[in-house]
């Protein structure tokens, strides 16, 4: 089989993997990069538009992952895009969600690209969307009558207890067979469970990397994490301050409001409404109304019935009062510029009353990871529009990833015993911690870090 990784960066970047297996043409995911923009933010498509795909598979419906899919299916517009069904009943409300982000960009920050596709464009390719259930096998190649004159290879979604549909890709060729994790979670969240993928086997593994450069400690605990957090929560509305927590829209901040719905259940936090954004409703809605379909925990735990969920309007975090207490889990993760997470930190951070906790990954170079460097009292540069800020109030980082710990994955590695892994979805350090343990655990196993575009063998 051949290989070629689209990401056009070297760090987590846009997640989109060209494999060419029995000759025939898969592409896995066509994210888009958070820090580009404009075309530069897409997967390096042009360097696969001669040859035609059979398929595309989709592991999950973040951005990083999908964000690109309908420029890659204006090149192959014969290709079907397969995904779990979960992930089916989100992904147009993503995307059509980006086209709003990006025609807001085009306005506010002037990049010419945007929108990179259209709403009437989105609903001209949904018809090739398909969703299946875990655990089936499905022939990707078949769809395309011309050329199936041979068996088709398979390919198989595994559940890969990230975000609500997401899937690791299993391929199966005539002769050798590739695993795809995409991002995957091995512990239990407070929702979803973790990851079934047991028994997993492949001659080729394409890995995630995201905490390669993180240690976890031996005494940590997810449960003690959260009980620290539900505190820091409690004794900041006590001094009457407000609670930020950014959060992605899908997946965090439906893992974030069970936990505070269990936490006011149980008596530690007082009711009162919860301000989330409004796609994060969206997700919170499917997130409730497929919960019988979701491999989960407190399956009948309905967030929407549980908390008093207050949807911020347009313009109300530059406006509303902040002062007596209130609690937001509101995109974006990274603090985007533009966003209710933007502006709300910014008028939150001068003011010592007030927490920002962070719950997930905030790239060092983004509004979210400047503030996380910041130091209480020396001004910082927060963002372009935010510019030169001081921060005051309480800022914490805690560690709730729906991403794999880095031993977890490199015990996954021996058990799929792939004689080839591709290292991608991580920082350089990242990649270099799993590089340097797999050769030391498993000499033999090829281990390959491919750089943008290139071509791998395996
Ligand atoms: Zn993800
Ligand atoms: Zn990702």
């Amino acid at each position: 089989m051949r290989i070629r990784n689209l990401n056009p960066d070297s760090d987590i970047g846009a997640s989109a993997w060209w494999l060419e297996i029995d000759g025939h043409h898969l592409l896995m995911d066509a994210g888009v990069h958070p820090k580009l923009d404009g075309r530069e933010s897409l997967p390096l498509l042009d360097l696969v538009k001669d040859t035609e795909l059979d398929a595309i598979a989709i592991t999950h419906c973040h951005h990083d992952h999908v964000g690109g899919l309908p420029v890659a299916v204006r090149h192959h517009r014969r290709a079907h895009v397969l995904m779990t069904e979960l992930s089916y009943f989100l992904v147009e409300r993503v995307l059509h969600n980006s086209v709003n982000v990006m025609k807001r960009q085009a306005e506010e920050s002037d990049v010419a690209d945007y929108p990179l596709y259209t709403h009437e464009e989105l609903d001209e390719i949904a018809p090739l969307f398909q969703g299946f259930k875990y655990n089936r096998e499905i022939e990707w190649a078949a769809f395309q009558k011309s050329r199936s004159g041979g068996s088709s290879p398979t390919l198989e979604f595994f559940d890969a207890g990230h975000a609500l549909g997401s899937a690791g890709v299993l391929v199966r060729g005539k002769r050798e067979t590739l695993f795809y994790t995409g991002d995957v979670c091995f512990h239990d969240q407070t929702i979803l469970k973790g990851a079934r993928f047991e028994d997993v086997k492949a001659d080729v593994l394409i890995m995630e990397t995201t905490r390669g450069n993180r240690a976890v400690a031996p005494t940590f605990s997810r449960e003690a994490e959260l009980d620290r957090l539900i505190e820091a929560i409690r004794e900041t509305l006590k001094r009457k301050g407000s609670v930020l927590i950014p959060t992605f829209a899908l997946g965090r901040t439906q893992e974030i409001l069970a936990a505070l719905a269990l936490a006011m259940r149980a008596g530690k936090l007082k009711h009162q409404p919860i301000y989330i954004g409004g796609l994060g409703r969206v997700f919170t809605e499917i997130y409730d109304l497929e919960a019988h379909r979701a491999h989960r925990l407190h399956s009948n735990l309905q967030l929407h019935e549980a908390l008093n969920l207050v949807v911020l309007e347009k313009g109300q975090a530059e406006t509303m009062k902040l002062a007596g207490g209130r609690i937001f889990v509101i995109t974006a993760g990274m603090m985007s510029e533009h966003t209710a997470a933007h502006d709300l930190a910014a008028r939150m951070m001068g003011d010592k009353r007030h927490g920002i906790f962070f719950v997930g990954y905030a790239d060092p170079e983004t509004p979210g990871g400047h503030l996380k460097a910041s130091q209480v009292g020396k001004p910082f540069f927060f963002s372009p529009s935010g510019g030169q800020l001081t921060r005051n109030c309480e800022m914490r980082d805690f560690d709730l990833s729906a991403h794999a710990n880095r031993g977890e994955l490199l015990d996954f590695v021996g058990e799929v015993s792939p004689h080839t892994v591709l290292l991608g979805h991580g920082d350089a350090d990242a990649r270099g911690w799993f590089a340097e343990q797999i050769a030391a655990r498993h000499p033999k196993i090829r281990v390959i870090q491919p750089a943008p575009g290139l071509l791998v063998e395996a």
